[in-house]
C-alpha cells in the first residue's frame, strides 16, 4: 500500500486517449485498486487495474461530490470521443441508461469493500483523515442538506469538466411538470430568496472547505434556473464566484451552468443574456431542453410547450450566440425507437437547417428512459443524426449529481 499525499494533477481539462487525474488529489494505491480522494479525505475516483478496456487496462469510477457514482466507460473509445467529445462515455451506476451495469456495480462494491478496510484497520495511518463508506454517505447527506435539497441532474456540459463542479439551487422544481420526466422533483417551482441563496453558498463554503480550489465550476439548479429574475441569477452567480474563490480554483478556467426551458429563455431578452454574458466566469453554459418538434410527440411526453414555442427558442437562441462572446446555449433532444418518424425528420430538418456554419451551440440528444436496449443501438441512431448534422452533435446520458 502506498499513500501519496497532496498530488498535482492537470490543469485544464482537454480530452486525453488515457487517464489522467486533475486537480490536487491525495493517491492510496493498493494492489491492483487506486482511491484518489480530495482535499477532505472524500474517494473522488477509483481505478481498478485489469480486465478493463482498450482505452486502459482497467475501469474507473467517478463519484460527485453529492455521491453519487458515474462509470467511465471507455470500451467505444474513439467511437465514444465521437459520440461525447470525450474518449469515454459517462454512465450513472445509480441511474443507468441500460441494462447490463452489474458487473461494474460489482467492481465498485469490491473497490469500496476494500476501501473500508484499509480505513477502519487503519492501514493508513494518521497521514490523513479518510473517510470510510460510512462517513461518505453522510457527507452526501450533508450536501443536501447544506443545498437544502438535491441536484437531480447536472448540464451535458459538466462532462467536459469532470463533474467539477458546486451546485447552488436558486430554484426548486420545475413549472413544466412534463409527464415523462424522470428528474423533475416534483415540488411546485419556488425561486429562493437571495438571503436564503447567500446562506446556501456560505454553507457550501464551509463545508466543501480547502477543497474549493478543485472545483472551477457553480452550477446554477436546480432544473430551470433560467426562469429566475436576471437579477436574482447576476447576484447569485457573483456571490458565488466570490465566496467560493472561483477566480482562485487550480485550473485555468471557470464556468457557470444552468437548465432553461423553451419557455424561461423566451422571457427574457438580448439584454438579459447581455447581463449573464458579463459574469466574471470565463464561460457560461444554458441547456435548454427542447425534447422534441413534432406536435403529438410533445402532448405524448406531456410537455407544456408548444411547438411554435420551440421553433421561437430556437431562433433566439442563434440571436444570442450573435449578440453574447461568453454564452453557450445548447440544447436538447429526446430520441427513441417508439417515437414516430415525423419526430426523427423534424430533428433532422433541424440539425441540417444550418444558415450560416459559424454558430455556437451543441445539439445533445438524450435517449428516452427504458427504451433503448443496448448501448449499441443508441450509438447508432446518434451517429446516423450526427453524419447528417451541420450543427455539433453529442450523445447525453442523465446523471444524477446529489
Ligand atoms: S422541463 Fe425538463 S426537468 Fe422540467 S419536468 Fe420537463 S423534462 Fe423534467
Amino acid at each position: 500500500m502506498k499513500c501519496t499525499l497532496f498530488k498535482e494533477g492537470r490543469r485544464d481539462y482537454d480530452p486525453v486517449s488515457h487517464i489522467v487525474f486533475r486537480g490536487i488529489y491525495h493517491e492510496i494505491r493498493c494492489g491492483d485498486l487506486k482511491f484518489l480522494t480530495d482535499l477532505s479525505g472524500d474517494i473522488k475516483w477509483i481505478f481498478r487495474e485489469g480486465g478493463g478496456s482498450i482505452y486502459e487496462e482497467g475501469t474507473l469510477f467517478r463519484r460527485t461530490l453529492g455521491g453519487r457514482w458515474i462509470y467511465y466507460d471507455s470500451s467505444l473509445y474513439g467511437e465514444a470521443f465521437d459520440l461525447a467529445g470525450r474518449y469515454y462515455l459517462p454512465l450513472s451506476i445509480d441511474m443507468p441508461p441500460i441494462s447490463g451495469l452489474d458487473r461494474e456495480r460489482q467492481l465498485l462494491d469490491a473497490g469500496l469493500e476494500a476501501w473500508d478496510g484499509l480505513v477502519q484497520k487503519g492501514c493508513l495511518g494518521a497521514c490523513y483523515r479518510f473517510r470510510d463508506t460510512k462517513g461518505l454517505m453522510s457527507r452526501s447527506i450533508g450536501l443536501r442538506h447544506t443545498i437544502m435539497g438535491s441536484v437531480p441532474v447536472v448540464p451535458p456540459e459538466a462532462l467536459f469538466f469532470d463533474y467539477d463542479l458546486i451546485p447552488v439551487i436558486v430554484k426548486e422544481g420545475c413549472l413544466a411538470n412534463c409527464g415523462f420526466c424522470a428528474i423533475k422533483g416534483g415540488a411546485d417551482p419556488k425561486e429562493r430568496t437571495l438571503a436564503e441563496i447567500r446562506g446556501t453558498i456560505l454553507g457550501l463554503r464551509d463545508w466543501i472547505g480547502c477543497d474549493r480550489v478543485n472545483y472551477p465550476l457553480v452550477f446554477l439548479g436546480q432544473n430551470d434556473a433560467l426562469s429566475c429574475e436576471t437579477g436574482v441569477l447576476e447576484e447569485a452567480s457573483n456571490m458565488a464566484y466570490e465566496v467560493l474563490s472561483i477566480e482562485d480554483n487550480y485550473f485555468s478556467t471557470s464556468g457557470l451552468l444552468l437548465f432553461g426551458s423553451p419557455q424561461s429563455i423566451l422571457e427574457k431578452g438580448i439584454r438579459d443574456f447581455l447581463r449573464l454574458d458579463a459574469l466574471p466566469f470565463t464561460r457560461i453554459y444554458i441547456n435548454v431542453g427542447i425534447e422534441s418538434l413534432h406536435g403529438p410527440t410533445i402532448s405524448a411526453l406531456g410537455r407544456p410547450f408548444d411547438v411554435i414555442l420551440s421553433q421561437k427558442a430556437l431562433k433566439f437562441i442563434d440571436e444570442i450566440h450573435d449578440a453574447t462572446q461568453k454564452l453557450e446555449v445548447s440544447t436538447n433532444f429526446l430520441i427513441s425507437p417508439t417515437f414516430p418518424q415525423e419526430h426523427t425528420k423534424l430533428l433532422e430538418d433541424y440539425l441540417v437547417g444550418l444558415e450560416d456554419g459559424g454558430k455556437r451551440g451543441k445539439v445533445f440528444l438524450s435517449p428516452l428512459f427504458g427504451q433503448y436496449e443496448s448501448i449499441g443501438a443508441i450509438k447508432r441512431e446518434v451517429f446516423r443524426l450526427k453524419a447528417r448534422s451541420l450543427r455539433p452533435v453529442y450523445l447525453y446520458f442523465l446523471i444524477p449529481y446529489a
